[in-house]
């Protein structure tokens, strides 16, 4: 089950527990089991779940709940929490400080994506200031020289490896050295992988982190991995004390589930999540908004205002900030918001993060080519609208007629405009929930 199916179950489970008319105990087992059953069939570990509904049901006691009180919203809250405590070990990571020098040592298994994820944690971190660095102590590995070195040409990022020395901590030590002096604030240490998990890995992990002292060991995780994904985590933390854990190929069929063993084995927090090959297919992991998603409790403000940051140049965020900051969402907002998100790439990444934005409003399917396809017929669509219906914040304006002459001028079919006004109502109440206050820091944002 891949991860957006294991939030549609989510939250399914918990739509159908609103319906109900009587809140009682079986509603709250049925909507419990299946949530249940979705966490063990994405390869949560048992007794993780199992003690999820446990503290649940801990929680939650119906027949104790004073008249007047909304049951639902207890049971959801309940859960919302029991999901975040899951995912959160209740240890923040080691966050390096631009201008002092940290070194961080990726880990994993062969395949896992350590290499391709250094590179993208360094592009990320120098992005925003860092002066990062990378070093290559993969010895085993035929080729991971080659690539880790072609990999920082790209991104522009200073790289240190041998091909001839064959001591991964020799290298390390030296690559360490050298780039402190080339004050590098951030040196990323790419250390080999294994097919499976044997001995002489860890104990090369072990005298690697000895030789650097890492300020932060990065546990990489292939999020395919599924029930394994809690015993190689321990496995690894055994050698070497990681401090954070980072899951990859999030955008392929992976159930996602292993995340939360992960998390459960090594005490560590996820900090980021790879969702695809190419270097900006990376995102911040925040534990609040991705299991708000999974239970269709709204977006993910904080990477949204992100997102628009990194795709519009910066004179133009202000303004567009600011309209959202004041809730004032015309459906112009909506066409330049748009117009923002197909030069943003990744479009199932991008949907997931837009407030009101449910993918139960795209087409089925997750071909990238036709949710684009929908959001351009959108802009076609608004393209037809007189300047008067754009302007104006009062989606009562647009009558049926109106919307019939939007859909004759469009050549689209009425139901379509009907569907894009629901998507525009849906996306303009999110934008004014959020900037009453509720996670959207416009001009902490703005003046960042
Ligand atoms: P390493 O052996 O652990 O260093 O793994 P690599 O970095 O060489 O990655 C193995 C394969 O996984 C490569 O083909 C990468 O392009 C691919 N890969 C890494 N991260 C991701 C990701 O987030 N999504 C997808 N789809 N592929 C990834």
């Amino acid at each position: 089950m891949v991860l957006a199916e294991l939030g549609g179950r989510i939250s399914g489970a918990v739509r159908q527990m609103s319906n109900e008319i009587i809140i009682d105990d079986k509603v709250l087992n049925d909507c419990l089991n299946e949530i249940t059953r979705a966490l063990i069939q994405s390869d949560v570990q048992f007794s993780i779940v199992c003690d999820m509904q446990k503290n649940i049901k801990k929680i939650v006691k119906l027949n104790d709940v004073a008249a007047g009180h909304d049951k639902r919203k207890i049971i959801k809250q309940a859960i919302f929490g029991e999901l975040c405590r899951i995912l959160n070990p209740g240890k923040a990571s080691f966050t390096p400080r631009k201008g002092k020098t940290s070194v961080v040592m990726f880990v994993g298994l062969q395949g896992s994506g350590k290499t391709t994820t250094c590179t993208k944690y360094a592009h990320f971190h120098q992005k925003k200031g860092w002066r990062p660095a990378l070093v290559c102590t993969d010895t085993f590995r035929a080729g991971a020289f080659d690539q880790l070195k072609q990999n920082a040409a790209k991104a522009k990022i200073p790289f240190y490896g041998s091909y001839t020395e064959s001591d991964p901590v020799r290298i390390a030590v030296e690559g360490v050295e050298r780039l402190k002096k080339e004050n590098c604030d951030l040196i990323i240490v790419d250390t080999s992988g294994r097919h499976k998990q044997e001995a002489a890995l860890f104990e090369e992990m072990r005298q690697l982190s000895e030789a650097t002292k890492p300020d932060l060991v990065i546990f990489i995780m292939d999020s395919s991995i599924g029930q394994a994904a809690f015993d190689q985590a321990r496995a690894f933390n055994q050698s070497v004390a990681v401090g954070a854990v980072i899951v990859t190929k999030l955008d392929g069929h992976a159930k996602g589930g292993g995340a939360l063993s992960a998390v459960a084995a090594t005490k560590s927090p996820v900090v980021f999540v790879g969702t695809g090959e190419h270097m900006d297919e990376f995102q911040v992991f925040d534990v609040e908004p991705f299991v708000k998603r999974l239970l269709g409790m709204g977006g993910d403000w904080s990477g949204l205002v992100d997102k628009i940051q990194e795709a519009m140049p910066m004179d133009q965020q202000p303004e567009l900030l600011q309209k959202l900051s004041e809730g004032n969402f015309t459906l112009r907002t909506m066409y330049e918001q748009i117009q923002t998100i197909l030069k943003m790439g990744p479009m199932s990444e991008v949907f997931s993060m837009l407030p009101g934005f449910n993918q139960e409003l795209m087409p089925k399917g997750s071909e990238k080519g036709s949710q684009t396809y929908k959001l351009k017929r959108y802009l076609i669509m608004m393209d037809s609208m007189t300047k008067k219906e754009l302007d104006s914040p009062n989606a009562e304006l647009m009558n049926e007629s109106r919307i019939a002459r939007i859909a004759k001028g469009s050549g689209s079919p009425v139901e379509d405009v009907k569907e894009m006004m629901e998507a525009y109502k849906r996306m303009a109440k999110m934008w004014s929930k959020a900037s009453k206050g509720k996670g959207l820091n416009i001009s902490k944002k703005i003046s960042k």
